[in-house]
């Protein structure tokens, strides 16, 4: 055989290689299936889970670790039930003012994180916050059982609560384990902050066990892993909510549709719960200087690289009016947002524009 020929022989060789690699390459594509389940036991929300994964049996892994570790941080971050054998954070609240309480690496970490990401945004999500939020929860639930005289709390008793609202004085002993309320009317509501955290918590396990591909859906917080191994789309879409769309809204009930790979989207909104006074909605998302609902807005969505920030910062721009809301935004990276302003006007940043629907964007990109 002569050089040449011997040339040819491996550049033909080569090229059968490459053409058996990248057809592996697509025959995993394709191998890839789509599974999906609902957990309806945890965080007061139903949390949708969509995974592809080659096999049943790793979803089903992938799955029960979910559900496993939800029902755990749930039992951790719950403020209105106790549980046999655990220190939760109720379990903080019923100390306080009366003894330091040992708690789960999970909690002192959520409270490490709201404290942080408080400094780091003005401080008006505060999960110290509790005593005035217990007084709206009382009077949301009186509401439940009866509508006809549904009333907004006195704001004596609003003041005298917030006197007991100051997160620096919730005391973590990272060493012992230990937080503390020194005083007895101190309440912490992690109400803002917690379904976000666990959900980032649970993901970055499973990415860390091999998850690659996934979507989940709890509550008004979206979550995306890598994206779609349907050998369609290179993106995820997630729907943005009409605030005056019914519960049961469909897909003609969407403002617009995000596309995103890897990513979290979180909506915080004066429709998820609330009762009505005298004809006008009560919501609750508190605003810590009239302790009265804030009303710069319907809704504010939010696009971060976590489910955590993305679960505080969805709040923490809804407690600003808009000029402040839009500043905070762009003095961080990795946030886009989009406001519902109360007209029902969209307002949003640059960033978050070419993510949308209405803009162009699609699960394809070129
Ligand atoms: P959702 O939980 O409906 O997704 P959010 O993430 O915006 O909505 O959180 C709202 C919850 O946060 C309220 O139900 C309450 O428990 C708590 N909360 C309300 N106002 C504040 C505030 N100013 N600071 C901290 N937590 C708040
Ligand atoms: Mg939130």
């Amino acid at each position: 055989m002569g050089d040449e020929m011997k040339y040819k022989l491996l550049i033909i060789i080569a090229a059968l290689i490459l053409l058996l690699i990248s057809g592996c390459d697509r025959a995993e594509q394709g191998s890839y299936n789509r599974y999906t389940e609902s957990i309806f036991d945890t965080f007061d929300t139903l949390v949708q889970v969509v995974i592809y994964t080659e096999s049943e049996e790793q979803f089903r892994s992938y799955f029960n670790t979910i559900h496993d570790r939800l029902k755990e941080l749930h039992r951790l971050y719950d403020i209105y039930n106790s549980y046999e054998g655990i220190n939760n954070v109720k379990t903080i609240n019923d100390n306080a003012g009366i003894r330091p309480v040992e708690v789960e690496q999970e909690i002192i970490d959520l409270i490490i994180f709201a404290r942080e990401w408080s400094d780091k945004t003005g401080g008006r999500v505060n999960i110290a916050l509790g005593p005035v939020l217990e007084i709206w929860h009382y009077y949301r639930q009186e509401a439940l059982f009866d509508p006809e005289n549904a009333q907004l709390p006195p704001i004596e008793d609003l003041l005298e609560a917030n006197m007991y609202t100051d997160l620096d004085r919730v005391l973590v002993d990272e060493e012992n384990m230990t937080v503390f309320l020194p005083e007895r009317e101190m309440r912490l509501d992690v109400g803002a902050v917690a379904k976000g955290y666990a959900l980032q918590l649970v993901i970055d396990e499973l990415i860390g066990e091999g998850l690659e591909s996934a979507i989940f859906s709890a509550g008004g917080n979206i979550r995306t892993v890598g994206s779609p191994k349907d050998g369609e789309r290179d993106r995820w879409g997630i729907g943005v909510r009409d605030p005056d769309a019914s519960v049961m809204a469909g897909t003609d009930d969407l403002l617009d549709v995000i596309y995103l790979e890897n990513g979290s989207v979180d909506t915080s909104g004066d429709y998820q719960r609330y009762y009505i006074v005298d004809g006008e909605l009560a919501h609750h998302i508190i605003d810590p200087d009239t302790l009265m609902p804030a009303n710069y807005y319907r809704a504010v969505t939010v696009v971060a690289n976590g489910s955590g920030p993305a679960d505080f910062m969805s709040t923490a721009l809804f407690l600003l009016p808009y000029e402040e809301s839009l500043a905070l935004v762009e003095s961080l990276n990795d946030f886009e947002a989009l406001w519902v302003m109360p007209d029902g006007e969209i307002r949003t940043t640059e960033g978050m524009e070419q993510m949308l629907r209405s803009h162009g964007a699609t699960s394809t990109p070129q």
